[in-house]
């Protein structure tokens, strides 16, 4: 293909950017004296910037682009949805059609205890929506104490207050993102907590901390837990085998809802189409984005399980929340076209049979490095944590306390050299698009 580099200005780019453009999670200081690497072009798995350079895009942009850039078929729909029907709401009684059809394929491809789903804009408006729906539905069934949601230290789960909230970013809540009624537990991190245990005894340790909260809060009082199958910005933190299922067996002993946020671990990154698949759990909502539309136009929802939807619909009337952009029919036409795309190309089964296996295996050989102290991957994801003196025992190994700014040094260097990773203090991770192949694999870790 033709090289693009001449085609834009980069420092006129980054005059105008560092003038006007402030970007989300940004120290603009810092970045002003850096300047800005302006993206303009992918296919695949690459990406290319404005100089011409060629990057091997290892994070699927934002752990979304899971059918990989240049996706014309996607275009193509979105182009001729924006030409029949470029807008209309799904308020007031009425729909249109590419927000139903991709409605009922939503139920198709979930669990069975979906039936319903409620169209957002993004993953963060949707975990607001789990929050007044869990509100919500216990206020409906006589129980208006029991408000409080449970979440984990370091949970992503959105950038709107509800969102940061939820979420257990200590960074966030410090800067306005946090209101009453949320509850936070520790993260299922086997390294960090889990020494002189296994890893499945460790599992069942860091459920219990859901038990004990519980508890503490007054069982009457909990509305909910919320959890990402492998929670992702806060570390491709992957539970042990145990972890799930406990803490859905302390839902069910306190009846509490499950939230399941797969804003990154649905439409096929962990080898199901939904994590809470491979965790086998059957959660009573879930939330979804990102691969919903690999990101080609923004789009979120909610799965709402029988559970909560029964009682929503028999008793709840108007449920008073919605967005303009509720099943916005360009978005929908690009998640219907994206996942007939995976379910053509058999994304999903290949993660689990064939690329998610071989990525296990050569990601995991990295532990032969001197400078990794451990790593492991679960589908597309995949994580490991720089060393800085290695041991036997993985718990024995000397790790970087966590402002030493070395992941930030590594990613930096790997991006300079034409892999795009993310760090998350000392631990190293990918989560590259579902169509990566094998010699793609070889060629990103060699
Ligand atoms: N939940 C999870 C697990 C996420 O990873 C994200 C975004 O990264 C969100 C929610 C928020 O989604 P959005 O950025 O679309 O609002």
């Amino acid at each position: 293909k033709a090289a693009t580099h001449d085609v834009y200005d980069t420092a006129e780019i980054q005059r105008q950017d560092a003038a006007h453009y402030m970007h989300p999670f940004t120290d603009h200081k810092a970045l002003g004296e850096r300047g800005v690497r302006v993206m303009v072009r992918g296919d695949g798995i690459y990406l290319w910037d404005s100089e011409g350079n060629k990057i091997l895009d290892g994070m699927s942009g934002l752990w979304c682009v899971n059918v990989g850039y240049g996706r014309t078929s996607i275009s193509d729909a979105v182009y001729r949805q924006m030409q029949t029907l470029s807008f209309y709401n799904s308020f007031f009684n009425t729909t249109n059609v590419p927000a139903t059809r991709l409605a009922a394929l939503l139920v198709e491809i979930s669990p069975p205890q979906f039936n319903h789903v409620f169209f957002t804009g993004s993953g963060s408006e949707a975990n607001d929506t789990n929050l007044r729906m869990v509100r919500r539905y216990w206020d409906l069934k006589g129980f208006p104490n029991r408000h409080t949601i449970i979440s984990r230290y370091n949970a992503y789960h959105g950038s709107t207050v509800a969102g940061a909230a939820l979420g257990g970013m200590a960074g966030m809540h410090e800067q306005g993102g946090m209101i009453p009624g949320i509850e936070h537990i520790g993260q299922p991190n086997y390294l960090e907590n889990g020494s002189g245990m296994s890893a499945d005894e460790f599992g069942i340790v860091a459920a219990g901390w859901l038990e004990t909260k519980i508890l503490e809060v007054g069982a009457d009082k909990v509305a909910a837990f919320i959890g990402e199958p492998v929670q992702g910005a806060g570390g491709v933190i992957i539970p042990p085998a145990t972890y799930w299922p406990e803490i859905e067996r302390i839902c069910d002993k306190y009846d509490v809802l499950l939230i399941a946020d797969e804003v990154i671990c649905g439409f096929g990154r962990l080898g199901t189409w939904f994590g809470s698949e491979l965790m086998q759990i059957k959660p009573d909502l879930i939330t979804f984005a990102k691969g919903v539309t690999s990101g080609y136009v923004p789009l979120g929802g909610v799965l709402v399980g029988d559970r909560v939807a029964d009682v929503l619909i028999e008793e709840g009337g108007d449920f008073n929340h919605g967005f303009t952009y509720s099943g916005h029919p360009v978005a929908c036409a690009a998640a219907l076209e994206n996942i007939r795309i995976l379910i053509d190309e058999r994304l999903v089964q290949q993660v689990a049979q064939d690329t998610g296996p071989y990525l296990k295996e050569k990601f995991e050989a990295l532990m032969d490095h001197p400078l990794v102290g451990y790593a492991d991957t679960c589908g597309f994801v995949a994580g490991l944590n720089l060393v800085r003196k290695k041991a036997e025992a993985v718990h024995d190994c000397e790790f970087f306390e966590p402002d030493h700014g070395v992941g930030m040094l590594c990613r930096g260097y790997m991006f300079a050299n034409g892999i795009i990773m993310r760090a998350v203090g000392d631990r190293m991770i990918i989560a590259p698009p579902l169509v990566m192949t094998r010699a793609q694999i070889d060629e990103m870790i060699f």
